[in-house]
């Protein structure tokens, strides 16, 4: 192996490598440990959220008590100014001289008593309004009420009535100032009393009462969004502006405070009625199943009174819960977009992997191939070499071959001259007696010239059976064409072959070699003899002609040329129409081989008189 370890199983096939996904062991785990991932993770955004939850919450509630905290001081100071605002009156009316007269008068003190009070009544009336107090009314020493504001509001008025029960009234009888917050037991309206005494000579003759209204200041307490309730020193709400509240008590009621209670009807017949279910937790109060932020603040008026503040916490909740979900939420996604990141990581590793290995894989086979390749070409190249040897092997036996048959001819074509050379010897010898040695010249002349022709014609055929050198050279066409018809004169002299050729001039010049291309010449011309044999007027046509680099050479016959179906092969190896012993068939396949290796070209095609052309292309030298 390359790259990569593969395992093995044991019936050889590749198993996967341990660790990718669908092996085994890791398949059997992945849906366990995701599942437990999921909840690892669900879990921990869960946790988050809820502690984000918690604390916006606690944020929230604090920034809440803060506000509790401002409205305290506010309503706080309301109910000061409320009070603060009656707290002279009785004081400097205690001390007027028609209030001391009236009470210094005998119990029935005629007309002028009559008058008195009836003047003190319109007095406090007066003074009532302009206070805008809930009413002003002076108390005998039995608590009888002598003169009042609201003398003439019939069935209202306190004049007649008697408050001895009301423990402002016992108060202000052993000379203390007496304050009390009231239901009004005549007018049933919540009021804040001030009572002092009238004293003539040490002597306590009466009490001064004014009481202040506190349902307006209720109302505006309704304004502010938040409930608010007062509780007295017992726990008793008396003052809020939550009216199922009132009255109600904060904290559990002793036995002998609510005797007190009732005797003094200072919350009228019903009160106290049941206990409120408050419960605090920190900020936090629950109050008859409802949770607020409570702030609480004992007030400096009256006897240990307590304001409390709720606020409503839903619009905090629901705010806060808001902030957990959208945390939710976030952490989700941030959740979401790492293990996505990671998957994609993964994937790009697993397919990184598998791309080195393709890549792996793919460079082995190239190399492999590669190698294959080489030693193909190294094959083919001895495999060319042997051909090139076998290929000059049978150009030299086909060129042997073709001596063979040229030799009949030769032997015609130097028999000619012997016989002339014998005749001329003959004769030189009978002039040589005769003593005409001037003839004789002439018959040497004659036997040196024939000689001369042999010596050409065997030259010629040396020439042929050389090996050719195989470096290609400027080569003049004329010549070899010249050496090649002259190698075949004895056939086309007794063939009676008419024979056209214009031959080029001496300059036109190829790339070849002088041997192998008269060899191709005289194949083709061979070729072309032996396929006019039948004819009664062969003709043989040579033509040659240029263009640019390139020079043609086309050798015409008009024997029956070359039938399609055997076209296609006169090119191939041992392919041959003749007889047996007359060819080989090898010629025209050598031939082609040799005009290629020259940079050139062998075609065949019908000739115009019905015969074959065979045309040679060569590069023009
Ligand atoms: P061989 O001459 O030994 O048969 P060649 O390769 O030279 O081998 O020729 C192959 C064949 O091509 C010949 O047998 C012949 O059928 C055909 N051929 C070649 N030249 C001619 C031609 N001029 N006219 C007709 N046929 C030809």
């Amino acid at each position: 192996m390359l790259h990569g370890e593969t395992n093995l199983s044991a019936d050889g096939r590749a198993a996967r490598p341990a660790g990718v996904p669908g092996s085994g062991q890791p398949e059997r785990w992945r849906w366990p440990l995701l599942l437990a991932g999921i909840i690892v993770v669900l879990a921990m955004v869960g946790g988050v959220s809820w502690k984000t939850t918690i604390w916006a919450e606690n944020q929230s509630y604090a920034r809440l008590a803060e506000e509790g905290r401002d409205r305290l001081i506010l309503y706080g100071a309301a109910l000061h100014s409320e009070v603060e605002k009656s707290r002279n009156i009785p004081l400097v009316l205690a001390s007027d001289p028609s209030v001391v007269a009236i009470l210094g008068f005998p119990p029935q003190g005629g007309g002028e008593l009559e008058a008195e009070t009836s003047a003190l009544n319109r007095r406090l009336q007066a003074l009532n309004e302009s206070l805008a107090t809930s009413a002003i009314y002076l108390l005998d020493d039995k608590g009888l009420t002598l003169a009042a504001s609201n003398w003439n509001d019939g069935s209202g008025s306190f004049v007649g009535q008697k408050f001895d029960f009301r423990p402002y009234f016992l108060a202000a009888m052993q000379g203390q100032p007496g304050r009390y917050f009231a239901l009004g037991s005549t007018s049933n309206r919540p009021g804040y009393y001030i009572a002092m005494p009238v004293r003539r000579d040490g002597r306590i003759l009466g009490v001064v009462v004014v009481k202040t209204a506190m349902d307006d200041l209720e109302h505006g307490w309704s304004g502010g969004g938040e409930k608010v309730f007062v509780a007295d020193h017992s726990g008793i709400v008396f003052l809020t502006n939550v009216a199922s509240w009132r009255f109600r008590t904060a904290a559990s009621l002793d036995h002998e405070a609510r005797l007190r209670i009732d005797a003094s009807r200072q919350y009228g017949e019903a009160a106290p009625l049941a206990p409120l279910d408050l419960q605090e937790d920190g900020l936090l109060a629950s109050l008859d199943g409802n949770r607020y932020v409570m702030v609480s603040q004992v007030l400096p008026d009256g006897d240990d009174w307590t304001l409390h503040v709720f606020l409503n916490i839903d619009a905090a909740r629901a705010q806060a819960r808001n902030l957990g979900f959208l945390t939710a939420a976030c952490l989700a996604l941030a959740f979401l977009i790492v293990i996505s990141a990671l998957q994609r990581a993964r994937l790009m590793r697993l397919y990184t992997r598998d791309l080195e290995q393709r890549v792996a894989e793919r460079t082995a086979a190239l190399v492999d191939a590669n190698h294959r390749l080489q030693s193909e070409v190294a094959f083919r190249q001895r495999a060319e070499v042997d051909l090139t040897a076998k290929q000059e092997e049978l150009v030299q036996a086909t060129k042997l071959a073709a001596l063979g048959q040229m030799s009949a001819g030769m032997v015609h074509e130097i028999n000619q001259p012997l016989t002339a050379l014998r005749s001329y010897a003959d004769n030189a010898v009978t002039l040589l007696g005769l003593g005409r040695s001037e003839q004789v010249r002439d018959n040497l002349a004659e036997i040196a010239g024939l000689t001369e022709r042999i010596a050409r014609i065997t030259g010629q055929l040396k020439q042929f059976a050389r090996k050719s050198t195989g470096a290609a050279e400027p080569v003049a066409v004329r010549a070899v064409t010249a050496g090649a018809l002259s190698l075949i004169a004895g056939r086309l002299r007794n063939e009676w072959v008419e024979l056209s050729w214009e031959p080029p001039a001496d300059d036109v010049m190829v790339w070849g070699d002088d041997v192998r291309l008269q060899q191709v010449l005289i194949n083709i011309l061979r070729n072309a003899l032996d396929a006019m044999r039948g004819q009664a007027l062969p003709r043989l046509s040579l033509t040659c002609w240029g263009d640019g680099d390139k020079v043609w050479l086309a050798v015409a016959d008009n024997g029956p040329g070359i039938p399609a179906s055997v076209m296609p092969h006169i090119f191939d190896p041992f392919f041959t129409t003749k007889a047996a012993g007359e060819g080989l068939g090898l010629g025209l396949s050598i031939s082609e081989g040799i005009i290629r290796d020259l940079g050139g070209q062998l075609t065949a095609a019908d000739g115009q008189e019905g015969g074959a052309v065979f045309t040679i292309t060569l590069r023009r030298a």
